[in-house]
């Protein structure tokens, strides 16, 4: 049964994008050739390696990245690049399996490496994902803190990861240090400019609670403004119907904290939101974890500090 699944999965994944260079999403045309999981290992890429790199975009847009495999293409490409930058952690182990089948190490940027990582939090009202793998993972990993992988959805921490993708880029291409360093320099500029935007705005509006009708793929956006939350899963596993018990919870809270508005994330399918909304009367607002984007925002060149950016009108909207 799970090897039909993951025939399926492939299937799915590799039919609809034949036509797309072999499920890649392509930017530049430098020499270096840098490959990357995520969407923000994509973007922090392209802000520091400017035109001295091919990048490609690995997980393809608008896909769940936590159920990505592979195609032979992929692990050509991986085996191939001057540089890996990917994101770490669980969903990521089909990368460390991939990478211990290749002769020789990597260069790579891995992204939970660059930062102060958090435990994946368990918070009170949360709807735990039923893991599906808990006893077998209990007897190969003895027990291993599972670490929240999220990392860039606090601007500092983007910073701190691109001016690693920085250092690796200079220790690669040397002749052209001078070129990254500059370039990483006005882009952690941009970001830390957005750290404090955000810091500001939560300063005057009295540190709000958020409260997610989702998944919470933002754990590192709250902790890092001091933030308290609410949300109906933790991370992003699939997404799962939430039981009544986590709706009624929430509902609870917006009536408690007489929040004016619930979020919910990209390709979300909103229904929680809905439900809530309907029944307390308050907004529900897209607030952007930039953990994937689509085909069409990608063309029209969507950006991390974009998307940053809105969420910070989305905020003033929401509380203001
Ligand atoms: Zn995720």
């Amino acid at each position: 049964m799970k090897r039909l699944f993951t025939v399926l999965l492939i299937l799915s994944l590799t039919l609809p994008l034949s036509g797309c260079k072999g499920g890649c999403y392509e930017s530049g045309s430098g020499e270096l050739s840098i490959v990357t999981t995520v969407f923000p290992a994509f973007d922090f890429a392209r802000e520091i390696a400017g035109e001295q790199a091919s990048i490609c975009l690995l997980i393809p847009p608008g896909s769940e990245s936590h159920s990505f495999e592979p195609t032979a293409q992929d692990i050509l490409r991986i085996q191939n690049c001057d540089l890996l930058i990917c994101n770490g952690g669980e969903s990521e182990v089909w990368l460390e399996d991939m990478l211990e089948g290749l002769d020789g190490d990597k260069p790579r940027v891995v992204m939970l490496d660059c930062v102060q990582a958090l435990e994946e939090e368990v918070k009170e009202g949360m709807q735990a994902q039923a893991h599906e793998h808990e006893e077998e993972e209990a007897e190969d990993h003895g027990h291993e803190p599972e670490y929240d992988e999220h990392v860039w959805t606090s601007p500092r921490n983007a910073a701190l990861i691109s001016r690693a993708i920085s250092e690796r880029l200079c220790s690669i291409d040397p002749e052209n240090a001078e070129y990254y360093t500059s370039r990483c320099d006005s882009y952690c500029d941009s970001l830390l400019a957005l750290d404090e935007d955000f810091r500001s705005l939560f300063q005057e509006l009295g540190n709000p609670t958020m409260i997610f009708a989702d998944r919470f793929p933002v754990r590192y956006f709250v902790e890092e403004y001091g933030l308290d939350y609410y949300a109906a899963f933790p991370g992003c596993a699939e997404q799962a119907e939430p039981s009544a018990r986590t709706v009624a919870f929430l509902i609870d809270k917006v009536r408690e904290e007489n929040t004016p508005a619930v979020f919910y994330i990209e390709f979300s399918n909103q229904k929680m939101a809905d439900v809530i909304c309907e029944d307390t009367g308050c907004k529900k607002l897209l607030f952007h974890s930039c953990h994937n984007v689509t085909r069409q925002q990608l063309d029209e060149g969507v950006s991390y500090l974009g998307l940053m950016r809105k969420n910070l009108e989305t905020l003033k909207e929401a509380f203001g």
